[in-house]
């Protein structure tokens, strides 16, 4: 199956292409369309899988298709666990958006270093916002962004959230967004805490497993 059959506008399918991928991989191939069609997803994925790229083609493909929001009000969240992490998902973010010729904007936050530069970056609006889940929540109190205008919500790594004992704020996260939001979760593993989270917080998704 060529990018181009994955339901995404035809100049993010050829930013695949730029980027020297020649088709989807498996993860790709069964989570981009259905994500495109609105459904909830729950993929077993694992590092190495072309997991970011899956999910950055949905939220780009989106942004798209969206009309315009409020500023300060960001229409996609991706939650990961570490700031190596984020920083990736954010590369990731702006390069096929680059390669696409599309101008989104994606602002990444993670804790460890001082918060004054992420709320300063937030004052020219955003798109996509990747975060860590405690320094989401702390830039969310300094109220230098709001989470009512996220249609999207990412976990990746969903496993490794709980692992590191994220699940209250996660709890808050979602308290903060629409009540009709779309949500795709990642994981490597499914023990039963990331099982449970899935339950209490996912509509009727579809699972993948790769
Ligand atoms: P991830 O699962 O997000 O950790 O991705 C692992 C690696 O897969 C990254 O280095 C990507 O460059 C690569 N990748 C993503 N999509 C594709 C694709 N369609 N074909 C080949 N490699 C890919």
């Amino acid at each position: 199956m060529p990018f181009s059959d994955l339901g995404i506008p035809p100049a993010l399918a050829h930013a695949m292409v730029l980027q020297g991928y020649v088709l989807p991989t498996p993860v790709q191939a069964q989570t981009v369309p259905v994500a495109l069609d609105g459904k909830d997803v729950l993929a077993c994925a694992q590092t190495g899988s072309g997991k970011t790229a899956a999910y950055a083609m949905v939220l780009l493909a989106q942004l798209t298709s969206r009309t315009p929001h409020k500023p300060r009000q960001a229409t996609a969240l991706v939650v990961v666990p570490t700031r190596e992490l984020a920083t990736q998902v954010g590369d990731t973010l702006r390069t096929l958006a680059q390669h696409a010729g599309q101008a989104a904007r994606v602002t990444v936050l993670f804790g460890g270093v001082s918060i004054n530069p992420q709320l300063m970056g937030l004052r020219g609006g955003t798109d996509i916002v990747v975060a860590t889940p405690g320094r989401l929540l702390d830039v969310v109190d300094h109220r230098a962004l709001t989470l009512g205008g996220v249609q999207t919500l990412v976990l990746d790594e969903a496993d490794r959230l709980l692992d590191l004992g994220f699940a209250q704020e996660l709890d808050r996260i979602r308290s903060l967004l629409p009540a009709r939001h779309q949500s795709l979760l990642y994981s490597a593993t499914f023990p039963a805490a990331v099982r449970a989270m899935a339950q209490a917080s996912l509509h009727s998704p579809v699972e993948v497993n790769v």
